[in-house]
């Protein structure tokens, strides 16, 4: 086995840790649900007993009545200013978790342009400095700033602004109303988690592994890896479908110049878009642990969405599957991922914002 091979398999592996985090960022908005109904739950107080009344009949028992309905009555007073209480302390909570002052969100409400420039101006600066310095965690590792997905959060507001602009900071207030976050265009860690879990839901659910005859063997021509094993080149077969009519579109897009033969097909010496990985058996994996025991830890392999075979990992530049910043940021410039970014999905292809190179199939 050559060195190249080695590495190739070694990088593989260490892919299945960060693409677990889609599980964690899927269940968030479960977790939310689940407290709030946690909360109205124990508001739920239990009838009152009346143990004496079935044996009151004189008029010393009605007063006994009355008295107990008394008590009835202060108690559901008091469970009703309870209950306001509480909805008051969550909202109180849950705006001091965004860390967004009100002031703001009723500013964007003015039709008064000068103060809306004035507020989305804060705001533009303030995303000019957390786009490099806002500290946030995933897949277990502290995560520094957002820029390496300007492209896919301009995609997801529809738009094509710098990340530091005012136009930027008032498409990102209205898709934060749109979600019920304060509309402050400030992207904070609130907004950040908001937008990572709209494109963790938009992944592949369903992890099953394929079975062989929802497979085919892609020809090596169609990998980085001109020399890869036939085992290792399967695909299933809508999937790369829909990469071959997603290669066409791209090859035909002058400004990606990618070198093509005369029967449309990349050229051998064409590496961007080619295939690197794509379907991956668990025994693979499996056999991959074995290999490279200090890879990382194997259970997170257990639920890869290469199983699938509808997960390709796609040739975007630098070193091919390295999660280094350092390379994502070279990844994420080129021309033919910021073509993915806007037409992949017209072809059933969903991003892993994490993985510049992984795309599944969704279809
Ligand atoms: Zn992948």
């Amino acid at each position: 086995m050559s060195i190249k091979k080695l590495e190739t398999k070694t990088r593989e592996h260490g892919l299945s840790l960060i693409e677990k985090g889609y599980a964690f960022f899927g269940a968030l908005p479960n977790l939310r649900r689940t407290v709030t109904a946690i909360c109205a739950s124990d508001n739920l107080f239990p009838t009152k007993p009346q143990p004496s009344a079935r044996n009151l009949a004189t008029m010393k028992n009605f007063r006994l009545h009355i008295a107990l309905f008394l008590v009835v009555l202060a108690a559901v007073i008091g469970f009703a200013s309870f209950e306001t209480g509480s909805s008051r302390g969550q909202s109180k909570d849950s705006k001091a978790e965004s860390g967004v002052k009100p002031t703001i969100l009723i500013s964007d409400r003015q039709p008064d342009r000068a103060a809306e420039n004035s507020s989305f101006s804060a705001a533009s600066e303030r995303n000019a400095v957390l786009m490099n310095e806002l500290t946030w965690t995933f897949g277990g590792k502290q995560q520094r700033g957002w820029y390496l997905y300007n492209a896919l959060i301009n995609q997801t507001l529809n738009r094509t602004e710098d990340a530091g602009s005012k136009g930027f900071a008032a498409a990102l207030a209205g898709w934060q109303q749109t979600t019920g976050l304060p509309g402050s265009g400030i992207l904070e860690e609130n907004t950040l988690m908001g937008i990572i879990s709209e494109w963790q839901r938009n992944r592949l659910k369903d992890r099953t592994v394929a079975q062989p005859d929802q497979l085919l063997t892609a020809p090596a021509s169609d990998f980085y890896d001109p020399e890869r094993a036939p085992e290792l080149r399967q695909v299933q077969r809508e999937t790369y479908a829909a990469y071959k009519r997603l290669i066409a579109a791209a090859m035909a897009e002058p400004s990606l110049g990618l070198a093509h033969t005369p029967d449309g097909e990349l050229a051998p010496t064409e590496k961007y878009l080619k295939i690197v990985s794509a379907f991956r058996s668990p025994e693979y994996q499996e056999q991959l642990r074995r290999q490279y025991p200090n890879a990382g830890s194997a259970g997170l392999a257990t639920h890869s969405p290469h199983f699938t075979g509808r997960a390709l990992d796609l040739y975007v530049g630098g070193d091919p599957v390295d999660t280094k910043d350092s390379n994502r940021a070279i990844q994420v410039n080129t021309p033919v991922y910021q073509w993915l970014v806007h037409n992949a999905e017209h072809f059933g292809f969903r991003p892993y914002f994490y993985e510049p190179w992984h795309w599944e199939y969704v279809k």
